[in-house]
């Protein structure tokens, strides 16, 4: 499990106009081409400092050498969990923000908070999706050129990264040039691909290996509008997803269980496969309990086991279709046992929580577990399953 932590704090000075910097690491050594790096360097390996890297970190401020021109930091907390590769952002005076963790292949990009819907079950708080100071698309075009062009998987979120508009456009085409042997999952509610001339755009600059994941959270308008609150949303996304399966783009649906739509499950599944067979991917998901989904708890929340025969009829539907189907965020014990083959260990690595039952669970390391949101909000009890030696 990866905790290496996301932002980092001490004494920070740039003296870049930008106010921030983005780099890649590369620790107690050199490299040549110095322009997108950031050096790292512990006492013992002082002698090792070399000028044109965009920026330092040190262990301790050194006495020795010129710090007038040269953007640094020092006496960092947690400085030594940065490892060679990882990108980071230095914020002017403030901290150092972990970008990108050369050790995970669970890396995403979030290029906006703000989102053009108001689902009832948002991991994210109003607060945050209403915020303006969104990074800006030159910081963006920064952070995606200084990945290492092996990484595996790179996912683009958001908010909603259609809110970018065709600054989305520009991004996707610096992913196609700068990483092209990355899959790519694009995070986005689909309502801004109903627009077919925007569709054609990104259809152009799409990497490679692509695929956008949009949400269906119903059958029909009401239901689905109620939950995002933006109405005319079910419209828009069906249509969208549909300009973007003319173009051949993959396309996953994703379905987020909740009080509002179980019993609809196999219903929105049936709609799927009549309506959009060409779907790749339809992955259902247990909720994350952060942001709007704690605030609106009681509207929300259902237990696991009210969902489980639910959750087989909805997949037996998408399976028969021949449609790739995964359920994401489940605990074994809570699911149909002929449903475990498509059960993943979905949760980001820094997130996922096991009960203390858990410990004797003989199929734990395959159970995805629960978020540390989810874990303690009701009183869920978990069946340990003992397989016998
Ligand atoms: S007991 Fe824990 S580890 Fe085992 S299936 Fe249930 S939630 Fe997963």
């Amino acid at each position: 499990m990866n905790k290496r932590p996301f932002i980092l704090k001490g004494n920070i000075f740039v003296n870049n106009y930008d106010e921030y910097i983005i780099g890649k690491i590369v620790k107690n050594n050199n490299v040549e081409d110095k322009s997108i790096y950031i050096q790292v360097l512990d006492m013992q390996h002082l002698d090792l400092f070399s000028e044109g890297y965009k920026g330092y970190i040190f262990e301790d401020k050194p006495i020795n050498l010129d710090l007038k021109n040269i953007n640094y930091c020092c006496n960092i907390n947690n400085y030594e969990t940065l490892i060679d590769n990882d990108v980071v952002e230095i914020v002017n005076n403030e901290w150092i923000r972990l970008l990108y963790r050369d050790d995970s292949d669970d890396n995403a990009i979030v290029v906006t908070n703000q989102c053009n819907s108001n689902c009832i079950m948002c991991p994210d708080a109003d607060m945050v999706r209403n915020t303006k100071e969104n990074p800006d698309i030159k910081k963006l075009l920064e952070h995606i050129r200084c990945i290492p062009d092996d990484t595996k998987h790179i996912t683009i979120t958001g908010g909603e990264p259609g809110m970018l508009k065709h600054n989305l456009v520009c991004l996707l085409r610096e992913c196609k040039e700068h990483l092209p042997n990355t899959d790519f999952l694009l995070l986005s509610n689909g309502r801004v691909f109903a627009n077919t001339q925007f569709t054609n755009q990104i259809f152009e600059n799409v990497p490679r290996n692509f695929r956008i994941a949009m949400p269906i959270y119903a059958d029909n308008e009401s239901l689905h509008d109620e939950i995002t609150r933006a109405k005319g949303s079910f419209e828009q996304t069906v249509r969208g997803i549909k300009n973007l399966i003319d173009k051949k783009i993959d396309i996953e649906i994703r379905i987020v269980v909740l009080k509002k739509n179980y019993k609809q499950l196999k219903q929105i599944t049936r709609f799927i496969v009549k309506e959009m067979p060409e779907v790749k991917i339809v992955n259902i998901m247990a909720l994350e309990m952060t942001g709007n989904a704690y605030k609106n708890m009681e509207e929300v929340w259902i237990n696991f086991d009210e969902i489980k025969n639910e959750l087989y009829s909805a997949c037996i539907e998408t399976l028969k279709a021949g449609i790739i189907t995964n359920l994401y965020n489940f605990p074994l014990c809570k699911i149909d046992e002929r449903l475990y083959s498509i059960s993943h260990r979905s949760i980001t690595d820094y997130k996922v929580r096991y009960k203390e039952a858990c410990a004797e669970c003989s199929i734990k390391d395959e159970c995805g577990g629960f978020f540390n949101s989810t874990i303690y909000v009701k009183d869920i009890e978990v069946k340990p399953i003992m397989i016998e030696e």
